[in-house]
Parts: C-alpha cells; structure tokens; sequence
C-alpha cells in the first residue's frame, strides 16, 4: 500500500463534467485539489470516436441546449465553436404513426403530451417527493398513468416511447410516473426536452463536447489529476476522508466530492457505514439503458427529398433518428437511439444482423439508398465499467418518497454530485457541471475561505492596480 503524503483540501472521485466543473469551482480559492479517475482518460461520458478521414463521431452526450448556461458559458470562455441543430432544419421531420408515415406530430399525441406537461408544472424540483400525489406516483408506472389516459393506443405509445425511452432510455413499465414528471420538469417540460430549436438539443461543438471536457482540464493547472486510479475504499468521519484505490493507492483530504453515478458510488466501500437509507437510495438508481448507433453516408442523400433526417417510430427497433452531420466533417452521419427491452432484444443478435435489422427501418423513411453505408458504429455504455448505463439514472418505483431527502445531503466529509442529483437540467451535461458546483461552493462555505483578489494590471500602467 502506498501512502500519499500530500494531504489535499478536497479530492474529487470522477472526472466527467460533474467533477471537472467543481475543480473550477474550487480553483479561485488556491486549495490543495485532487481528482481520482477510474478510466484512461477524462470526460465520462462524452467520448469521440475520429474516423480515417477526421470525421468525429460522438458515442456519448452531444447537444447543448438553448437553456443549458453553464455549458454555453464554457464554450464560450474557450472560445470553441458551436453551430445548431439539425444541419438542415427546413426539412421534414417523419413520424410513423398507425401504421402509416407522417410529417406532423400527431395532434391526438399532443393533446396527451399537454395532460402530462401540465402536471410537471405542479412538481417541486427541489423536493418532489412533497408534492400531495407523490406517493400515488411514485408507486405506479408511467405505463399504468399512460393506460389510465383518454387517448388512443397509438398516442399512447408515441408519447410513452418519446418520453420513457428518448428522454430517461427506458421502458415505460420501468420508470414510476413521478420520476418521469421530475426529469422533464426538470428539464423545463417536454417541449424544451425534445426539441432541437431553442431546446436541449439546439446546439453542437465543432470537435464533439469531449472538446469541453479537454479545455476544462486545460484551465486547471494547479489541480493533481490522476487517471486509472479507481477508487474502491472510502473512510470518513466528520474532519476527514482517506481514499484507497484499486492499486492500493492512499490519499487524505479534508473533504471528498464523490462526482460519479449514484450506481458506481453503491459499489465503494465506506467506512463508517452510510447506513441503509444512503445505501437504499444508492443501490436503487440503476443507469438507463440505450443504444446509440451512427450510420455514415457519402452524403447527406435524404435532403434530396426534403427531408431533415429526423425521424419518430412507433413500432420497432429505433425510437429516433436525426441527422448527426457536422458541417465540417467530409462525410454524412445519421444517428438513431434504441432503450430498453428493445436494446436488450438487440444486443443478442449478432452485428450482422443489428445492422440488417436497423438499416431495413431507416429504408423505410428515406428508400433503398438508407443501406448504402460506408459504416456502422455502436457503443454500449452499460457494459462500460465505469459508466453504468446511458444516459443517466433514475430512481426506481418507489424510492423518490423513500429516500428522496437523501439525494444531496452530505454525510461527514463526503459530497455528492452528478448528473442524477442534479436539480435543474437532471441527466444533461448542464446537470453534471449544476451539481458538481454545487458541491464545490458547499466545502467552500465550511471551509470559511474567501475568494482572493485577482490584481488587475491596466494596459500601459507599469504599477499592479487593485
Ligand atoms: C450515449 C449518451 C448520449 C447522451 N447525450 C447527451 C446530450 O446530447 N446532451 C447532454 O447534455 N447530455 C447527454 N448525455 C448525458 C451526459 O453525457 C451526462 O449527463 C454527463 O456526461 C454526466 O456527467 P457526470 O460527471 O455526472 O458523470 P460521468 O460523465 O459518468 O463522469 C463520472 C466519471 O467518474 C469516473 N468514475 C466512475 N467510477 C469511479 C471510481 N470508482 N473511481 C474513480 N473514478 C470513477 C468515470 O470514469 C467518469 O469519468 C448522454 C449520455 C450518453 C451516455
């Protein structure tokens, strides 16, 4: 076992977006920061795949949205180039609906997709589980509200598959309709979560939002960042934190940030326990489970008949489509999205046929020409490690009312972020860096430390002005 002698102010477990962002957070105030990370490199999960040709594919988060400030102000501040999305917004968007292809959203749906926006309105983002209904949705799914509904089956599959599986990578039978209400609600209602246009999915990076990450980690001189440094041990008390890691590593720090998914964080062992209602909320927020899979083209063929790229589906393999093309890469890219029983279906086929099967589906919305790839790309974030499933988690049925006061709340020495216990904008880049600066502002205010003055130095002025 090797012990470090360095004893740091704060350690941060995990460098995706949650823990890159507290770093910055912290660095103003000259503490002794380290961050842990299990992987070979930074970003969690955003991560690009660069083809021959330099084309960038995006195996993990992409968009920013219109909303998403935080992210908007680091790519700014990087001065890193964004454009919107899709590339070709005056083309059509195709849903299949009742068996039948069609270029609206269809109204049934909408009135549906209203019922369940206005009851988000209702949801207490810092406290659902207060709300008066809050037990009774918590204890259902979000398949048994949709079922309960005036609606017709196809409208009810629609807006289940785009909520359930396009927004939390799930089944409708797998998540309780609160957690359903929190995450869009969450996420400023189902209009803004959906949409490319002044939504979350309005603008990408030139160079993927792994580009972020890098910048980020490029502004924190000063900060000790180990990679392939999985940590497994924690003890802690009310004063300190030692951490051991999977390479018998030791590292003390005054407080901890613990900036990984709540299922990754089950797997630690801390001593003393957290006690059953930190390990019940832990050991209940399964990742989601989606599948996302890039089609790459000579060209954009599909504008040819005015058609965006994007795509809706009822029934089959792909929930959606959209076109993934960045307008500085050579080639073309359709990208679509498989959750679920789907997903699970899927993986147990053989590559061949995954691609068969997803190929005659695109054929469909945009003809032969749809098979003519020049590649084929997946990535199965469960099966990562140190993921533990995409896009995020949720709390399973039941569990927001049982240990909804959990989420945030410190225990001794230890903090916690991520994505998932992210207020505002749950499950998004913008969530990750929200909750990670949360964090960070908690162990500066009990650290009593104040911001120092940065001196200014005028232009032309020889002498340091205040
Ligand atoms: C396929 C996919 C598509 C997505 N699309 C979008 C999108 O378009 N827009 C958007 O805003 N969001 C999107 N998301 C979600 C977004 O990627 C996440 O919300 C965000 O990256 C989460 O950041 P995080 O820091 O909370 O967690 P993570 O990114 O998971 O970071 C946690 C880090 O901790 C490390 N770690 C784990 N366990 C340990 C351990 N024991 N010791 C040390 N280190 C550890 C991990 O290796 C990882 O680097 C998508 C996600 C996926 C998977």
């Amino acid at each position: 076992m090797k012990n470090n002698q360095t004893k740091y102010d704060v350690i941060i477990i995990g460098a995706g977006f949650s823990g890159l962002a507290a770093a910055l957070r912290l660095k103003p105030y000259k503490l002794k920061v380290l961050i842990l990370e299990a992987d070979d490199d930074i970003g969690g999960r955003s991560w690009n795949k660069v083809l021959d040709d330099g084309t960038i594919v995006e195996l993990g988060g992409q968009w920013v949205g219109w909303q998403h400030q935080r992210m908007l102000s680091f790519i700014n501040k990087y001065k890193l180039q964004k454009y919107t999305t899709p590339p070709f917004p005056e083309g059509k968007t195709l849903f299949q609906y009742n068996g039948k292809i069609i270029d609206e959203f269809p109204e049934e749906a909408m009135l549906l997709v209203n019922n369940f926006d206005n009851l988000t309105k209702e949801i207490d983002l810092e406290k659902p589980w207060m709300h008066p209904n809050a037990k009774l949705w918590d204890n259902i799914t979000f398949e048994h509200w949709l079922e309960m509904q005036d609606a017709t089956v196809y409208a009810k599959k629609m807006v289940g598959r785009i909520i359930a599986g396009g927004l939390l990578s799930r089944d409708t039978s797998h998540i309780s309709m609160l957690q359903a209400l929190f995450y869009v609600a969450s996420n400023a209602g189902f209009d803004v979560a959906t949409s490319s246009e002044k939504g979350a999915q309005h603008y990408r990076v030139i160079g993927g939002s792994y580009k972020i990450a890098r910048k980020m980690v490029g502004d924190l001189k000063g900060t000790d960042i180990i990679l392939n440094e999985p940590v497994t041990v924690i003890n802690y008390d009310q004063e300190c934190a030692t951490v051991l890691s999977m390479n018998n590593n030791v590292y003390q720090g005054k407080y901890l940030i613990i900036a990984i998914p709540p299922v990754l964080a089950s797997k630690i062992h801390y001593h003393p326990s957290l006690g059953s209602q930190y390990y019940g909320l832990l050991q209940n927020f399964p990742g989601g489970d989606a599948l996302k899979v890039h089609f790459v083209y000579e060209r954009p063929f599909w504008i040819e008949d005015n058609n965006s790229g994007n795509v809706y589906l009822q029934e089959g393999w792909l929930t959606e489509v959209t076109d993934n093309t960045t307008p500085s890469d050579p080639h073309a890219i359709l990208t679509g999205f498989i959750y679920g029983n789907k997903k699970r279906e899927l993986i147990q086929k053989d590559l061949e046929e995954r691609k068969k099967l997803l190929l005659n589906e695109l054929a469909l919305f945009f003809g032969e020409e749809a098979k003519n790839i020049l590649q084929y790309i997946e990535y199965d974030w469960l099966n990562s490690p140190w993921t533990g499933g995409c896009f995020s988690g949720s709390l399973r049925i039941g569990c927001w009312t049982s240990y909804g006061p959990y989420l945030r709340r410190p225990i001794g020495a230890i903090h916690w972020a991520s994505t998932e216990l992210s207020i505002h904008f749950n499950g998004y880049f913008e969530g990750a860096v929200l909750s990670g600066e949360r964090t960070a502002d908690e162990i500066i205010k009990k650290l009593k430390v104040k911001k120092p003055k940065i001196k200014k130095i005028l232009p032309n002025c020889k002498v340091k002005c205040n």
